[in-house]
């Protein structure tokens, strides 16, 4: 029996529902695998404002620091539009990452077989595409000083940020990387502007370095302008694709659409390594969904896809994580969907049919 712990943080909106069936799914491998779950469940974002105060209460951030790993479903929504900046819901998951170190942001483009269709691009370039985005989190042009908006000593009023990196940043970032290609299909594409950036220069210098310890992984460097040429041409040339903040944000969202809906975009923010854990956040891509919150309509997929993901990362599970991702895969290919998804013709089903869909494709694969 293999104990592991677990903070639930439904939050906001949607975040609740999708939350309520992923509960259904962890008993489900609490009762038919050796895996047993400590969960502890509390509040984010507004929903943690409401009540607290604040959308990160101390005793939760104290929580996050102990168990083994943290999903969350999601925060935000327009009664907080008003409230003092630090005090919105999207502070809350913010600090938590702060707090937790989360440098290592891992976003899978995956097509999976059923949806291949309802992506933008022709079926034949994404169908079987399985990439994996790796954006730098907590460092690079998002937080760099000296920012903002001034006048310079001309008396021209500008704006200003600034990009820059530490070798430490962009060598644990890009160790993650290596580790993850070994496990998949052993590439790892190092995205920068090293043709124009300084920092780019740097950022390759470093992967280099890097690289020459992961012998059995293959490196390639590449300009993030063809790499975002490239995510359109040709995605399945790809494995990992590691990058910086900046970058990693424009990238993996360019990537997301390749999959089809945003109800099915799982990811995960990993920390440092001590003493054999990682701090670890699991989240959909989607936000909290106001427009459908509470009627039902929500897709839980992304947020159980997340959790696949967790036994994967957290919990060192590779056949509990495929056993999931292949419940999904039949869920969807016998056109059981929910709206955002829907096939032509076929009635969607509700968020908990969903998810006792799930259950039952989970029962049916294991006997
Ligand atoms: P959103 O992702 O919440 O929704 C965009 C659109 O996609 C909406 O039409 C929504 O109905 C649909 N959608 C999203 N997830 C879905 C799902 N699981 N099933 C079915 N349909 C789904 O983005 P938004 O509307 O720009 O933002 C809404 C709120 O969420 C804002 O307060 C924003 O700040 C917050 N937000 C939070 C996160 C997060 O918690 N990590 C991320 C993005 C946005």
């Amino acid at each position: 029996m293999k104990n592991v712990s677990i903070l639930l943080l439904p939050g906001d909106g949607i975040g609740p529902e999708a939350i309520a069936e992923l509960k259904r799914v962890i008993d489900w491998f609490g009762a038919h695998t050796d895996l047993s779950f400590d969960i502890t469940e509390d509040d984010i974002g507004g929903a943690a404002y409401e009540r607290y105060g604040t959308p990160l209460a101390d005793s939760t951030l104290d929580t996050a620091k102990k168990v083994d790993a943290i999903v969350m479903g999601a925060v935000g929504g327009p009664q907080w539009d008003n409230v003092e900046r630090h005090l919105r819901p999207e502070a809350g998951l913010l600090t938590l990452r702060k707090e937790l170190d989360l440098f290592a942001n891992l976003r899978p483009a995956t097509c999976r077989a059923a949806l291949a269709s309802a992506s933008s691009l022709k079926e034949d370039l994404v169908s079987g595409l399985d990439i994996m985005i790796l954006r730098e989190l907590t460092a690079g042009v998002y937080f760099g000083e000296p920012r903002g908006i001034d006048t310079a000593a001309d008396g021209r009023r500008r704006g200003l940020d600034t990009q820059v990196y530490f070798e430490d940043e962009i060598e644990r970032l890009l160790r993650v990387g290596f580790e993850l290609a070994a496990k998949r299909n052993r590439k790892v594409h190092s995205v920068e502007k090293a043709n124009v950036m300084e920092s780019g220069v740097f950022w390759r210098e470093i992967a280099t370095r890097v690289g020459k310890d992961y012998a059995d992984v293959e490196l390639e460097h590449m300009y993030a302008d063809n790499c975002a040429m490239q995510l359109v041409r040709a995605p399945k040339q790809f494995d990992v694709i590691a990058t910086d903040n900046l970058f990693g944000d424009i990238l993996s969202d360019c990537a997301a659409m390749l999959t089809g809906s945003l109800g099915m975009l799982p990811s995960a923010s990993l920390g440092v390594e001590q003493n054999g854990k990682r701090a670890a956040l699991y989240e959909p891509v989607h936000g909290s969904a106001p427009d459908i919150a509470g009627k039902g309509l929500a897709n839980p997929l992304a947020t159980i896809l997340s959790f696949a993901m967790c036994l994967r990362y957290s919990f060192d599970r590779q056949s509990d994580a495929d056993l999931l991702e292949k419940a999904v895969d039949q869920v969807l290919a016998k056109n059981i969907r929910t709206t955002d998804i829907a096939a032509d013709g076929v009635k969607p089903v509700s968020t908990s049919e969903m998810g006792s869909a799930l259950l039952e494709a989970l029962d049916d694969i294991s006997s």
